[in-house]
Protein backbone atom coordinates (compact mmCIF):
# COMPACT_ATOMS: atom_id res chain seq x y z
CA UNK A 1 0.00 0.00 0.00
CA UNK A 2 1.56 3.27 -0.24
CA UNK A 3 0.23 7.04 0.79
CA UNK A 4 -1.58 9.25 -1.19
CA UNK A 5 0.57 12.35 -2.91
CA UNK A 6 -0.54 15.76 -2.06
CA UNK A 7 -1.24 18.58 -3.67
CA UNK A 8 1.87 19.00 -6.01
CA UNK A 9 1.96 22.69 -5.53
CA UNK A 10 2.11 23.02 -1.64
CA UNK A 11 5.47 24.15 -1.06
CA UNK A 12 6.52 27.34 0.76
CA UNK A 13 9.65 28.83 -0.90
CA UNK A 14 12.82 27.57 -0.68
CA UNK A 15 14.59 29.87 2.31
CA UNK A 16 11.25 31.06 3.94
CA UNK A 17 11.37 29.47 7.28
CA UNK A 18 13.38 30.83 9.82
CA UNK A 19 15.75 28.82 11.63
CA UNK A 20 14.58 28.33 15.16
CA UNK A 21 18.62 28.44 16.63
CA UNK A 22 19.32 28.42 20.38
CA UNK A 23 21.66 31.63 20.36
CA UNK A 24 21.85 34.40 23.00
CA UNK A 25 20.57 37.09 20.71
CA UNK A 26 17.65 36.48 18.81
CA UNK A 27 16.78 38.87 16.31
CA UNK A 28 15.09 37.03 13.53
CA UNK A 29 11.28 36.91 13.60
CA UNK A 30 10.17 40.81 14.77
CA UNK A 31 9.25 39.64 17.67
CA UNK A 32 8.18 41.91 20.98
CA UNK A 33 11.78 41.42 23.00
CA UNK A 34 10.00 42.03 25.91
CA UNK A 35 7.36 39.94 27.72
CA UNK A 36 3.57 41.11 27.92
CA UNK A 37 3.50 44.01 30.91
CA UNK A 38 2.98 41.79 34.46
CA UNK A 39 -0.31 43.26 35.51
CA UNK A 40 -1.64 41.52 32.26
CA UNK A 41 -0.40 37.70 33.21
CA UNK A 42 -1.83 38.68 36.57
CA UNK A 43 -5.06 40.00 35.36
CA UNK A 44 -5.04 37.09 32.73
CA UNK A 45 -4.22 34.52 35.99
CA UNK A 46 -6.92 35.75 37.76
CA UNK A 47 -9.60 35.85 35.11
CA UNK A 48 -8.17 32.18 33.67
CA UNK A 49 -10.32 29.98 36.26
CA UNK A 50 -13.88 31.87 35.31
CA UNK A 51 -13.27 30.07 31.50
CA UNK A 52 -16.17 27.32 30.94
CA UNK A 53 -13.69 24.99 29.56
CA UNK A 54 -16.56 22.31 29.00
CA UNK A 55 -19.14 24.69 26.67
CA UNK A 56 -17.42 25.73 23.06
CA UNK A 57 -16.50 29.39 23.12
CA UNK A 58 -18.45 32.83 22.24
CA UNK A 59 -18.54 31.89 18.37
CA UNK A 60 -18.65 35.53 17.16
CA UNK A 61 -15.82 37.07 20.07
CA UNK A 62 -18.22 39.38 21.20
CA UNK A 63 -16.24 40.98 23.99
CA UNK A 64 -12.77 40.96 22.44
CA UNK A 65 -14.59 42.51 19.26
CA UNK A 66 -16.11 44.87 21.16
CA UNK A 67 -13.41 46.22 22.97
CA UNK A 68 -10.88 46.15 19.78
CA UNK A 69 -13.87 48.50 17.94
CA UNK A 70 -13.62 51.00 21.02
CA UNK A 71 -10.01 51.14 21.21
CA UNK A 72 -10.00 51.95 16.94
CA UNK A 73 -12.96 53.83 17.42
CA UNK A 74 -15.38 51.73 14.61
CA UNK A 75 -18.37 49.52 15.00
CA UNK A 76 -17.92 46.17 16.19
CA UNK A 77 -19.32 44.77 13.08
CA UNK A 78 -16.37 46.25 11.47
CA UNK A 79 -13.84 44.22 13.59
CA UNK A 80 -13.09 40.15 12.60
CA UNK A 81 -10.70 38.62 14.53
CA UNK A 82 -8.60 35.12 13.84
CA UNK A 83 -5.71 33.05 14.82
CA UNK A 84 -3.03 35.60 14.03
CA UNK A 85 -3.27 37.73 11.11
CA UNK A 86 -1.97 35.12 8.68
CA UNK A 87 -5.74 33.62 9.36
CA UNK A 88 -7.10 36.63 8.30
CA UNK A 89 -5.17 36.82 5.51
CA UNK A 90 -6.24 33.33 4.58
CA UNK A 91 -9.86 34.28 5.84
CA UNK A 92 -9.92 36.92 2.64
CA UNK A 93 -8.17 34.69 0.36
CA UNK A 94 -11.02 31.97 1.19
CA UNK A 95 -14.05 34.68 1.28
CA UNK A 96 -12.87 36.60 -2.37
CA UNK A 97 -10.27 33.98 -4.21
CA UNK A 98 -10.58 30.99 -5.72
CA UNK A 99 -10.51 29.38 -9.00
CA UNK A 100 -10.07 31.66 -11.58
CA UNK A 101 -9.56 34.29 -9.34
CA UNK A 102 -6.28 36.71 -8.70
CA UNK A 103 -4.49 38.95 -6.13
CA UNK A 104 -1.87 40.90 -6.72
CA UNK A 105 1.27 41.84 -4.43
CA UNK A 106 4.43 44.28 -5.02
CA UNK A 107 7.72 42.19 -4.41
CA UNK A 108 9.40 42.82 -2.62
CA UNK A 109 6.82 42.35 0.13
CA UNK A 110 5.83 39.73 3.14
CA UNK A 111 5.82 36.13 1.67
CA UNK A 112 2.91 34.94 3.10
CA UNK A 113 0.16 37.08 0.87
CA UNK A 114 1.46 35.20 -2.14
CA UNK A 115 1.60 31.85 -0.19
CA UNK A 116 -1.54 32.02 1.38
CA UNK A 117 -3.44 32.88 -1.93
CA UNK A 118 -1.64 30.11 -3.23
CA UNK A 119 -2.81 27.75 -0.92
CA UNK A 120 -6.53 29.30 -1.42
CA UNK A 121 -6.33 28.34 -5.01
CA UNK A 122 -5.70 31.60 -6.39
CA UNK A 123 -3.96 32.63 -9.02
CA UNK A 124 -0.95 35.43 -7.88
CA UNK A 125 0.38 38.22 -9.98
CA UNK A 126 3.72 39.99 -8.17
CA UNK A 127 5.06 43.47 -9.59
CA UNK A 128 7.73 45.02 -8.61
CA UNK A 129 8.51 48.05 -6.52
CA UNK A 130 10.74 50.51 -7.38
CA UNK A 131 15.23 50.00 -6.95
CA UNK A 132 14.13 52.07 -3.56
CA UNK A 133 11.40 49.63 -2.61
CA UNK A 134 9.16 52.27 -2.96
CA UNK A 135 5.56 51.25 -4.69
CA UNK A 136 5.72 52.54 -8.29
CA UNK A 137 2.05 53.42 -9.11
CA UNK A 138 2.34 53.59 -12.76
CA UNK A 139 3.15 49.68 -12.21
CA UNK A 140 0.19 49.12 -10.16
CA UNK A 141 -2.10 50.86 -12.54
CA UNK A 142 -0.47 48.33 -15.33
CA UNK A 143 -0.63 45.24 -12.81
CA UNK A 144 -4.21 45.95 -11.83
CA UNK A 145 -5.86 46.70 -14.64
CA UNK A 146 -3.98 43.38 -16.81
CA UNK A 147 -5.22 41.02 -14.36
CA UNK A 148 -8.26 42.64 -12.45
CA UNK A 149 -7.28 41.04 -8.84
CA UNK A 150 -10.07 40.24 -6.54
CA UNK A 151 -7.51 41.37 -3.48
CA UNK A 152 -4.69 44.14 -3.99
CA UNK A 153 -1.96 43.65 -1.04
CA UNK A 154 -0.17 46.82 0.53
CA UNK A 155 2.30 45.70 3.65
CA UNK A 156 2.74 49.14 5.31
CA UNK A 157 5.31 49.18 7.11
CA UNK A 158 6.42 46.83 4.61
CA UNK A 159 7.91 43.10 5.73
CA UNK A 160 11.24 43.05 4.97
CA UNK A 161 12.02 46.71 4.12
CA UNK A 162 10.56 48.62 6.66
CA UNK A 163 8.91 51.46 4.64
CA UNK A 164 5.55 52.62 5.23
CA UNK A 165 3.03 53.15 2.37
CA UNK A 166 1.80 57.23 2.23
CA UNK A 167 -1.81 58.22 2.59
CA UNK A 168 -1.61 59.51 -0.91
CA UNK A 169 0.34 55.80 -2.46
CA UNK A 170 -3.14 53.80 -0.18
CA UNK A 171 -5.92 55.94 -1.67
CA UNK A 172 -4.18 56.24 -5.37
CA UNK A 173 -3.77 51.73 -4.97
CA UNK A 174 -7.98 52.64 -3.72
CA UNK A 175 -8.72 54.36 -6.99
CA UNK A 176 -7.12 52.02 -9.15
CA UNK A 177 -7.65 48.77 -7.91
CA UNK A 178 -11.07 46.79 -9.08
CA UNK A 179 -11.51 44.49 -5.92
CA UNK A 180 -10.55 45.25 -2.18
CA UNK A 181 -7.21 46.66 -1.21
CA UNK A 182 -5.75 45.07 1.84
CA UNK A 183 -3.29 46.65 3.92
CA UNK A 184 -1.15 44.47 5.80
CA UNK A 185 -0.42 46.52 8.96
CA UNK A 186 1.08 44.24 11.27
CA UNK A 187 3.61 46.65 12.04
CA UNK A 188 1.57 49.73 12.01
CA UNK A 189 1.94 50.85 15.78
CA UNK A 190 5.60 51.91 14.79
CA UNK A 191 4.51 53.90 12.06
CA UNK A 192 3.83 57.30 11.23
CA UNK A 193 0.70 56.98 9.89
CA UNK A 194 -2.30 54.22 9.30
CA UNK A 195 -4.90 53.21 6.72
CA UNK A 196 -7.34 52.46 9.66
CA UNK A 197 -8.00 56.46 9.15
CA UNK A 198 -9.21 55.65 5.41
CA UNK A 199 -11.79 52.60 6.66
CA UNK A 200 -15.11 52.91 5.56
CA UNK A 201 -18.48 51.01 5.24
CA UNK A 202 -18.72 51.47 1.59
CA UNK A 203 -14.46 51.79 0.59
CA UNK A 204 -13.04 48.63 -0.06
CA UNK A 205 -9.95 49.17 2.06
CA UNK A 206 -9.42 46.59 5.13
CA UNK A 207 -6.57 46.77 7.58
CA UNK A 208 -4.87 44.08 9.59
CA UNK A 209 -3.67 44.31 12.55
CA UNK A 210 -1.77 41.35 15.07
CA UNK A 211 -0.52 41.60 18.61
CA UNK A 212 2.54 39.14 17.59
CA UNK A 213 4.00 42.36 17.33
CA UNK A 214 3.57 45.30 19.59
CA UNK A 215 1.79 42.97 21.88
CA UNK A 216 4.51 40.80 22.64
CA UNK A 217 1.74 37.98 22.55
CA UNK A 218 3.12 36.32 19.22
CA UNK A 219 2.19 33.07 21.19
CA UNK A 220 -1.16 33.74 21.37
CA UNK A 221 -1.73 33.89 17.77
CA UNK A 222 -4.22 36.41 17.49
CA UNK A 223 -4.86 38.90 14.87
CA UNK A 224 -8.01 40.87 13.30
CA UNK A 225 -9.21 43.39 10.29
CA UNK A 226 -11.33 46.29 10.50
CA UNK A 227 -12.94 47.14 7.32
CA UNK A 228 -16.64 47.54 5.98
CA UNK A 229 -19.28 45.45 7.52
CA UNK A 230 -20.63 43.39 4.54
CA UNK A 231 -16.68 42.36 4.19
CA UNK A 232 -16.58 41.32 7.80
CA UNK A 233 -19.65 39.00 7.71
CA UNK A 234 -18.09 37.82 4.45
CA UNK A 235 -15.17 36.47 6.44
CA UNK A 236 -17.44 34.81 9.13
CA UNK A 237 -18.88 32.53 6.12
CA UNK A 238 -15.21 31.29 5.54
CA UNK A 239 -14.20 30.98 9.46
CA UNK A 240 -14.74 27.77 11.11
CA UNK A 241 -17.06 27.52 13.65
CA UNK A 242 -15.26 28.66 16.59
CA UNK A 243 -12.23 29.27 15.72
CA UNK A 244 -11.13 31.55 18.61
CA UNK A 245 -10.59 29.96 21.72
CA UNK A 246 -11.77 31.36 24.87
CA UNK A 247 -8.69 31.88 26.58
CA UNK A 248 -6.83 33.74 23.08
CA UNK A 249 -9.99 35.80 23.57
CA UNK A 250 -9.72 36.42 27.62
CA UNK A 251 -6.08 37.49 26.44
CA UNK A 252 -6.96 39.89 23.61
CA UNK A 253 -9.52 41.31 25.90
CA UNK A 254 -7.09 42.04 28.86
CA UNK A 255 -4.34 43.41 26.46
CA UNK A 256 -6.47 46.19 25.59
CA UNK A 257 -6.48 47.32 29.35
CA UNK A 258 -2.92 47.99 29.17
CA UNK A 259 -2.47 50.11 26.23
CA UNK A 260 -0.37 52.55 27.82
CA UNK A 261 2.37 50.12 29.00
CA UNK A 262 2.77 48.97 25.01
CA UNK A 263 2.57 52.65 23.55
CA UNK A 264 5.85 52.33 26.21
CA UNK A 265 7.54 49.63 24.22
CA UNK A 266 6.66 51.16 20.85
CA UNK A 267 8.46 53.95 22.42
CA UNK A 268 11.32 52.31 23.40
CA UNK A 269 11.52 49.89 20.41
CA UNK A 270 11.37 53.40 17.60
CA UNK A 271 14.34 55.11 20.23
CA UNK A 272 16.37 51.45 19.72
CA UNK A 273 15.59 51.37 16.06
CA UNK A 274 16.67 55.02 15.60
CA UNK A 275 19.86 53.77 17.33
CA UNK A 276 20.55 50.76 15.64
CA UNK A 277 20.30 53.37 12.36
CA UNK A 278 22.74 55.74 13.86
CA UNK A 279 25.20 52.99 14.34
CA UNK A 280 25.31 51.55 11.15
CA UNK A 281 25.99 54.74 9.57
CA UNK A 282 30.07 54.79 9.69
CA UNK A 283 29.82 51.13 8.73
CA UNK A 284 30.34 49.37 5.53
CA UNK A 285 26.53 48.99 4.76
CA UNK A 286 23.85 50.32 3.01
CA UNK A 287 20.74 50.84 5.51
CA UNK A 288 17.24 51.53 4.48
CA UNK A 289 15.09 53.95 7.14
CA UNK A 290 12.39 51.69 9.06
CA UNK A 291 9.20 52.60 9.92
CA UNK A 292 9.19 49.22 11.73
CA UNK A 293 10.46 47.06 14.65
CA UNK A 294 13.31 46.07 12.03
CA UNK A 295 15.89 47.13 9.58
CA UNK A 296 16.83 45.89 6.43
CA UNK A 297 20.23 46.62 5.38
CA UNK A 298 23.33 45.31 3.03
CA UNK A 299 26.79 44.72 3.69
CA UNK A 300 29.04 46.29 1.23
CA UNK A 301 31.82 44.67 2.71
CA UNK A 302 31.10 41.05 2.42
CA UNK A 303 28.28 38.76 1.11
CA UNK A 304 24.88 39.21 3.32
CA UNK A 305 25.15 35.31 3.59
CA UNK A 306 29.10 35.11 5.27
CA UNK A 307 28.15 38.33 7.49
CA UNK A 308 24.64 36.31 8.70
CA UNK A 309 27.07 33.70 9.72
CA UNK A 310 29.56 35.92 11.47
CA UNK A 311 26.89 37.13 13.11
CA UNK A 312 25.53 33.42 14.23
CA UNK A 313 28.89 33.01 14.84
CA UNK A 314 29.15 35.77 17.54
CA UNK A 315 25.31 34.40 19.33
CA UNK A 316 23.45 36.48 16.96
CA UNK A 317 20.38 35.49 15.03
CA UNK A 318 19.49 37.45 12.54
CA UNK A 319 17.06 37.03 9.28
CA UNK A 320 18.79 35.77 6.07
CA UNK A 321 16.92 37.64 3.28
CA UNK A 322 19.73 37.91 0.70
CA UNK A 323 18.17 35.01 -1.47
CA UNK A 324 14.89 36.72 -1.65
CA UNK A 325 13.75 38.10 -4.92
CA UNK A 326 14.73 41.41 -5.20
CA UNK A 327 16.82 41.46 -1.90
CA UNK A 328 20.02 40.29 -3.05
CA UNK A 329 22.78 40.70 -0.48
CA UNK A 330 20.29 41.97 2.27
CA UNK A 331 20.06 41.14 5.75
CA UNK A 332 17.10 41.91 8.25
CA UNK A 333 17.97 42.76 12.00
CA UNK A 334 14.82 42.61 14.53
CA UNK A 335 15.21 45.80 17.14
CA UNK A 336 15.72 43.97 20.64
CA UNK A 337 16.28 45.20 24.12
CA UNK A 338 19.13 47.43 24.09
CA UNK A 339 21.43 45.40 25.67
CA UNK A 340 20.88 42.91 22.53
CA UNK A 341 20.73 45.58 20.28
CA UNK A 342 24.57 46.53 21.73
CA UNK A 343 25.65 42.92 21.23
CA UNK A 344 24.78 42.87 17.81
CA UNK A 345 26.03 46.25 16.98
CA UNK A 346 29.17 44.95 18.15
CA UNK A 347 28.91 42.05 16.46
CA UNK A 348 27.89 43.74 12.96
CA UNK A 349 30.82 46.50 13.29
CA UNK A 350 33.66 43.19 13.52
CA UNK A 351 32.00 41.05 11.02
CA UNK A 352 31.62 43.59 8.02
C1 LIG B 1 4.54 39.05 11.46
C2 LIG B 1 3.63 39.45 10.35
C3 LIG B 1 2.30 39.11 10.38
C4 LIG B 1 1.81 38.43 11.63
O1 LIG B 1 1.23 37.29 11.49
P1 LIG B 1 0.49 36.68 12.75
O2 LIG B 1 -0.17 35.53 12.09
O3 LIG B 1 -0.47 37.70 13.25
O4 LIG B 1 1.51 36.32 13.76
C5 LIG B 1 1.44 39.53 9.40
N1 LIG B 1 1.91 40.29 8.39
C6 LIG B 1 3.18 40.66 8.33
C7 LIG B 1 3.64 41.55 7.25
C8 LIG B 1 4.08 40.23 9.29
O5 LIG B 1 5.37 40.57 9.21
Amino acid sequence: MTLPEPRPDLGLRDGYHSPQVDVPVRLNTNESPLPPPPGWSARLAEEVGSIEWNRYPDRQAGELRAALAAFHGVRVEQVFCANGSNEVLQCLCLAYGGPGRRVATFEPTYALHAHIAHLAVTGVVQGRRRDDFSLDLGQVADVVAAHQPVITFLCSPNNPTGLAEDPASVRAVLDLAPGLVVVDEAYGQFADWSALSLVEDTRPLVVTRTFSKTWSMAAARLGYLVGPAEVVANLERVALPYHLDAFKQLAGRLALEFTGEMEERVGLIVRERQRILAAMGPMAVTAWPSQSNFVLFRPESRKGGEVWAALLERGVLIRDTSSWPGLSGCLRVTVGTPEENDAFIDALREAV
